[in-house]
């Protein structure tokens, strides 16, 4: 849920979320519309059917030696689950570890990933590091920097990812959807199905 959504956006809904679906076995049980329901309001809808199809793959074969291997997990939130939830000796690489260890020039331990993470978040930042405060500063060659702005992701107002939105809270809805292009795309990510020109949300696998 926190891949791209901020977490304060993310803590009620990922505790009613435990509360309908305690354990991996409940939410494998779960229907895809259900799962797609109780995501709205979350965006990026498709790791909602990622994070189903991942429970049902756990339910079915156990959980795999390399967590990349379920749907939707990627190297970065593979390591932090190890890491955090595992106690094992992975650094998880985000932005904010990348951007320390880059400016830096340091080879950290996985011991230091939670500071390396709140330093990146609050001290550490993108364009205007606040080194006055930085712990680091004694011998960090990037002192006292200033750095170009990042390439923002573009606004989600008048985007297709807000049309795909508007398209899928129709069917939600059960009105008729009515962008074709967009009802295109969440079928052919799964999020819904086109049966003779009728749009529903996805029916469970036989
Ligand atoms: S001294 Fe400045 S550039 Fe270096 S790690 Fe600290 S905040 Fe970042």
């Amino acid at each position: 849920m926190a891949q791209q959504t901020q977490m304060e956006r993310v803590l009620a809904r990922w505790q009613r979320w435990l509360d309908r679906w305690p354990t991996v076995e409940a939410l494998a049980a779960a229907t895809p519309a259900d799962v797609i329901r109780a995501w709205q309001g979350l965006g990026y809808n498709r790791r909602a059917l990622a994070l189903h199809n991942a429970a049902q793959q756990v339910a079915a074969h156990g959980w795999p030696d390399d967590l990349t291997d379920l749907p939707g997990v990627g190297r970065y939130t593979a390591d932090a689950v190890a890491c955090f939830a595992f106690g094992r000796d992975v650094l998880p690489v985000d932005v904010n570890v990348r951007r320390v260890s880059e400016r830096t020039g340091h080879a950290f331990s996985p011991a230091a990933a939670q500071a390396l993470m709140d330093l990146g978040k609050s001290v550490c930042l993108a364009r205007v590091p606040r080194c006055g405060i930085c712990p680091l500063a004694g011998d960090c060659p990037s002192r006292g920097m200033r750095f170009e702005p990042l390439r923002r992701q573009g606004p989600f107002e008048g985007s297709f990812r807000q049309r795909r939105a508007e398209a899928l809270r129709a069917v939600l809805a059960g009105r008729e959807p009515d962008d074709s292009e967009a009802i295109a795309a969440l079928a052919r990510d799964g999020l819904v199905e086109v049966r003779d020109g009728a749009v529903s949300l996805p029916s469970p696998a036989l």
